[in-house]
């Protein structure tokens, strides 16, 4: 439920960034507890509307409903779960509830209501139930009366200053406990003449090997490269093709318990995966950030965004439809946009087919260049693939095409800002190596010592990759 604001009050928008918990035994256990009681909570609803549906009775789907069920039973009743926190269940359900409805009465016959029994369900507390400690560092969360105090400690110092924050939500992950954290945040104000001119526009290519490619005015332009992103999906794969490739044998049949070792296997095939997706969002995250830097510095007010999902729905081979879905390109649209509407820059989405294919020169259709140079065979005009197509982006409007025609607007980027995205994966920089990759040759790395141990007979096979110890080669043993 929204709060009311003033009209007259600056422009705020809600964000939220997860925080990781450094917890002992005893909290994880209360934690966990918390999260399962929630889930408690959540089956409750499902089995009282179970019930309703067999005496052929409206389901309970409203929020007071709900929580007037939640009063008749009484304290107690869900462990260590305070009122606010079930209540919070029990608005999670009724949101889910109405908005399958509504899609089904859209016409979506696809759209389910929930009916799932979850283990572990978040639970969100609102503004005024929790308690920040002045540091920012740990927080108190609300439990059932009569029991005692459940403070957090935070794994970092909170992104937002403490009056901002409206909400916490203690969630698990592949295992792991984290803290949403939704503040309200005002919208960047700038000095008068010193913020983005929404006159100044730039256009926004998005892409795999470069996530964002923006053209800007007066020839700017910016290039981030997502190679490391690649890699890192590409690392995840291989590893987790071993991984499944080595434990294939003590997998159980269906309806056999799983033994131990394999429990084991999945715990940690749990964890790699959270790492690797928060290794991935956290670099996309810096990719959009560093084009609005860009774009706040250039002093562009609208960003025009070629929108490509279009060609999604496509299939395309199993090879191609991975490549796509590790794109995650709905993600990088939403986190751009909700970048930019922080620091004031409006985004349009806009129709970009074409971009790619045709020469903002002379307006010609153009073969796919192979490499990220595009030439044009017609007018020998010539730049990078992705920033051609991000300046002819700029020149469309959301309605349809070209604002103007024969393309006379474009306006070619000629000082390129090259960035990175990802600089934390392991194996983008020189700082940390990726402990999934084999480790360098000695050579490679610029020093010219003898490599020790000495190479095994076979060239690329290295000893730690095949995790063989090295005082004991296979062969002598
Ligand atoms: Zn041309």
């Amino acid at each position: 439920m929204p709060r009311r604001r003033d009209p007259a009050a600056p422009a705020v928008v809600y964000r939220t960034a997860r925080v990781g918990l450094r917890l002992t035994v005893g909290q994880r256990r209360r934690c966990f507890g918390l999260l399962r009681s929630a889930g408690d909570v959540w089956a409750c609803v499902l089995e009282l509307n179970a019930w309703r549906r067999q005496r052929r009775d409206k389901p309970l789907a409203s929020y007071q409903e709900l929580c007037r069920e939640l009063a008749a039973s009484g304290p107690g009743t869900f462990g260590e779960l305070d009122s606010t926190g079930a209540r919070s269940v029990l608005r999670r359900f009724s949101d889910a509830w109405f908005a399958a409805a509504k899609r089904r009465r859209d016409g979506d016959a696809t759209a389910r209501f929930p009916r799932r029994r979850r283990g572990l369900v978040p639970v969100r507390w609102y503004h005024g139930t929790f308690t920040l400690d002045p540091g920012g560092r740990r927080v108190r969360l609300p439990t059932a009366r009569g029991g005692r105090p459940l403070w957090l400690r935070l794994a970092r110092s909170l992104p937002y200053p403490a009056e901002q924050v409206r909400s916490v939500t203690l969630l698990a992950e592949g295992g792991r406990l984290f803290l949403d954290v939704t503040a309200e945040v005002p919208v960047t104000v700038y000095e008068p003449g010193c913020g983005p001119d929404p006159a100044r526009i730039a256009g926004v290519d998005l892409g795999v090997i470069h996530p964002y490619a923006v053209a800007g005015p007066d020839g700017q332009a910016l290039l981030v490269s997502g190679r490391a992103i690649r890699g890192e999906h590409r690392m995840h794969l291989a590893d987790t093709k071993q991984r499944r490739r080595a434990v294939a044998g003590r997998a159980p049949t269906r309806g056999q318990r799983g033994s131990r070792r394999w429990r084991k296997y999945r715990r940690r095939s749990r964890a790699v995966e959270g790492r690797h997706g928060r290794r991935v969002r956290q670099a996309q995250h810096e990719a959009a950030k560093t084009v609005i830097t860009w774009a706040v510095q250039q002093r562009v007010g609208t960003l025009h965004m070629g929108d490509p999902r279009g060609v999604l729905q496509l299939a395309a081979g199993r090879r191609h439809n991975l490549r796509l879905r590790q794109w995650q390109v709905g993600q990088l649209i939403r986190i751009l946009v909700d970048k930019a509407t922080l620091a004031g820059i409006t985004v349009h989405l806009v129709d970009e087919r074409g971009t790619s294919s045709t020469c903002p020169g002379c307006s010609r259709r153009i073969p796919k260049p192979s490499g990220r140079v595009l030439t044009c065979p017609h007018c020998a005009l010539t730049g990078h693939r992705d920033l051609v197509a991000a300046a002819s982006i700029a020149t469309r409007t959301p309605g349809g095409g070209p604002t103007t025609p024969a393309g006379s607007s474009v306006v070619l980027p000629g000082v390129v800002t090259h960035r990175r995205a990802g600089r934390h994966l392991p194996g983008a920089g020189r700082s940390r190596r990726d402990p999934r990759r084999p480790p360098a040759p000695r050579a490679a790395r610029g020093s010219v010592g003898q490599r020790w141990p000495a190479p095994p007979h076979s060239g690329g096979e290295s000893l730690a990759h095949t995790g063989e110890d090295p005082q004991h080669p296979p062969e002598t043993r």
